[in-house]
């Protein structure tokens, strides 16, 4: 493959995952905005939060007559108590999608993951990596949510070189069921990074982005 054709399937790769991932958030719930210019945010997802029924709700659409005309308007309330302004809970993405690279072992694809921004960006601010596997019949995706401020548990922003973001990436051995193989590491300095996060909270964790 030359390297057309290998930016290209790249590409591929990247619509496909944003692809799954904007099906899975549509499942639950999330109205799903695509960045127009990459600015290192791709999506903002948004849903809408009544206070006082302690829920996710639709906005309440009324029915009226003008003008013998029956009219449809949409109103900021919730669509079950029809009496409360609902909130808009906004959530930012930042989305990667890798295919990773083989390994010796057939099953097992090592991927490497380098965030464009990298800072703690508050609450709101989260990665969703995602490792395709391209099986036979089907692709795999795995789905990795992280928010920043859980970066520097397996990773160490303090570097200087940090944000020059191919001086420093995590490369991981996952396999195809989504286990990362990685444990962690012991820097130079003593401080340890926990790679198991992927496997016991950030695999597949959509309710970390819930309110
Ligand atoms: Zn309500």
């Amino acid at each position: 493959m030359d390297d057309w054709e290998l930016e290209k399937k790249k590409q591929v790769i990247g619509l496909y995952g944003e692809m799954r991932l904007s099906m899975k958030l549509h499942e639950l719930g999330w109205q799903v905005h695509r960045a127009y210019i990459d600015e290192g945010i791709d999506f903002t997802i948004t849903k809408y939060w009544c206070s006082k029924c302690k829920e996710y709700h639709n906005q309440w659409i009324r029915y009226g007559m003008h003008s013998g005309k029956k009219h449809k308007c949409v109103t900021n309330l919730c669509d079950k108590c029809r009496t409360t302004e609902l909130q808009v809970v906004s959530r930012y993405l930042q989305v990667k999608t890798s295919e990773g690279k083989p390994t010796d072992k057939d099953d097992v694809r090592k991927f490497s993951f380098h965030p464009k921004i990298r800072y703690d960006m508050s609450d709101d601010v989260f990665y969703v990596w995602i490792a395709v596997f391209d099986n036979k019949d089907e692709k795999l995706c795995h789905f990795y949510i992280i928010n920043t401020k859980d970066v520097q548990k397996f990773d160490n922003i303090l570097l200087p070189t940090y944000q020059v973001t191919d001086n420093q990436k995590t490369e991981l051995p996952i396999r195809n069921d989504g286990v990362v193989l990685k444990k962690g590491i012991t820097q130079s300095d003593g401080s340890k990074y926990n790679y198991s996060l992927f496997n016991t909270r950030f695999y597949n964790d959509f309710g970390i982005l819930e309110k």
